[in-house]
């Protein structure tokens, strides 16, 4: 139906993989939204003549650096560091830093991509960034993490600050991280800039239920997709995959609305807890003692048992809930879960659901939410921490996250009625990708040829 449209997006896919070669995960993610904006340049050429698409799939800049450190035997490493400043159009940019030893410049600007998006459904004024290093923490000392972060820190300081860029954690990155990397800016710049980083300790400048935000805000988010179907999650069977940030605190808001979780994991393998995953225990191994699932899984006793390896989407569910790490959820993984009755599916790491996974799930009628909405809820209380750091003040959890909650029946609500509006109700893929498009693009027609 949208002929013209069609092969003027495919013929600038061709272009954008041509440019970015080698770079898998960014050519997924930018043809993963390209596919859904056919319907919106048939709407208004006046994009078309902008080339805004072309300009939006462009990083604004891209900063590669060296990153020397000695261990603690002294030994020198010298790691890459990235920063990719994707796109200021809504506000500084804004996005977490990964410290994983698979990052490299492709998943750094797919993720970069992702947040411009993402960043642009929450309502608040930021734009999309994101950064990292290949860096593997894995059985680091506290000291080597500190002289890490102020080596990374050292170089990326100069490109920042709370109109520039803000920096937040992201896999690897906790609040550990940010305390040494803040420190380090503290000491270059002689300036206490709380803004300049998100995710801060809660007692000097960092905001009440940002840790507990992305989890939770998929866990809202889901119930607002089930709300919509006339259901909800109180008594509903939840598998939920990694044991990070994201899905411990999505796992007790699943517990809060009364849903049993009985599954998570990391890169060994997977804990199922047919009595429901026992949180107290999981924070403590996971949070105090840096552990692993497999620990959990020893220590809960009874019934629970870990099995090593990816399984962990054979375990059925009603609600899946990824929150471990980008294409972990496959078209293999995905039938499974239909065939076990799942209902919905949110996404609360990035691009957890691979392309072929996701249409799996749609074709069988699940409901599924794409992770730039359905993990929003992070950033979105950033952008609420550099609110509080902005006007020197400081809100109660209960108000943060009210309004964390407030975000999310927004994103949820605008996601749902661009669906509808572009004559896909019910595919919040479609939802997400045009209703964050078009805030950053009427932004950018705004601001003229930038
Ligand atoms: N890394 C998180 C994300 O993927 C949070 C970024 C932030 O708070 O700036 O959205």
């Amino acid at each position: 139906s949208h002929q013209p449209e069609t092969r003027l997006i495919e013929q600038l896919y061709g272009k954008i993989l041509r440019r970015n070669l080698g770079e898998t995960e960014f050519h997924q993610a930018v043809r993963e939204v390209l596919e859904t904006l056919g319907p919106v340049l048939a709407k208004r050429p006046e994009l078309v003549d902008a080339r805004i698409i072309e300009r939006i799939c462009e990083p604004e800049r891209q900063l590669i650096f060296r990153v020397p450190w000695a261990d603690d035997t002294g030994d020198i490493h010298v790691n890459r560091g990235f920063r990719v400043e994707f796109s200021s159009a809504l506000g500084p940019y804004k996005g977490g830093l990964r410290f994983h030893p698979s990052v490299n410049l492709g998943i750094v600007k797919f993720l970069g991509f992702e947040q411009v998006f993402k960043n642009a459904l929450t309502g608040m004024p930021i734009g999309g960034g994101k950064g990292g290093s290949d860096f593997d923490p894995k059985n680091r000392s506290d000291a080597e993490i500190m002289r890490f972060c102020q080596s990374f820190m050292t170089e990326l300081h100069r490109h920042l600050g709370e109109y520039t860029d803000v920096p937040a954690g992201d896999i690897g990155v906790g609040g550990r991280e940010i305390g040494y990397l803040f420190g380090q800016y503290k000491r270059i710049t002689n300036r206490y800039e709380s803004g300049v980083l998100t995710g801060k300790g809660v007692g000097w400048g960092g905001a009440q239920a940002r840790t507990e935000a992305t989890g939770y805000g998929c866990v809202l988010f889901t119930a607002e997709m089930l709300r919509s179907r006339g259901e909800d999650l109180d008594g509903r069977r939840v598998a939920v995959s990694g044991s990070g940030n994201v899905a411990i605190y999505a796992i007790e808001k699943a517990q809060q609305l009364g849903a049993r979780v009985v599954s998570c994991s990391d890169s060994d393998g997977y804990v199922v807890d047919e009595k429901g995953i026992d949180l107290a225990l999981l924070k403590e191994i996971k949070e105090t003692g840096r552990g692993r699932v497999a620990d959990y899984a020893a220590r809960r006793g009874g019934d629970a048992r870990f099995v090593s390896g990816s399984g962990v989407w054979t375990v059925p569910c009603e609600v899946a809930l990824p929150c471990a790490t980008q294409n972990e959820l496959t078209a293999e993984d995905a039938a499974t879960l239909v065939r076990g009755g799942v209902k919905a599916v949110a996404e609360g790491a990035n691009m957890p659901t691979t392309p072929e996974a996701v249409r799996v799930l749609q074709e069988a009628g699940v409901a599924f939410a794409p992770g730039k909405a359905a993990n929003a809820g992070g950033v979105a209380t950033s952008a609420l921490e550099m609110q509080q750091n902005a006007s020197r003040d400081s809100w109660s959890f209960a108000h943060t996250e009210d309004r964390l909650a407030e975000i999310m029946r927004h994103i949820h609500a605008s996601c749902h009625d661009t669906a509808e509006r572009y004559g896909a109700p019910g595919n919040y893929v479609v939802g997400a990708n045009i209703a964050g498009f078009e805030l950053v693009a009427e932004a950018m027609l705004a601001q003229g040829l930038i």
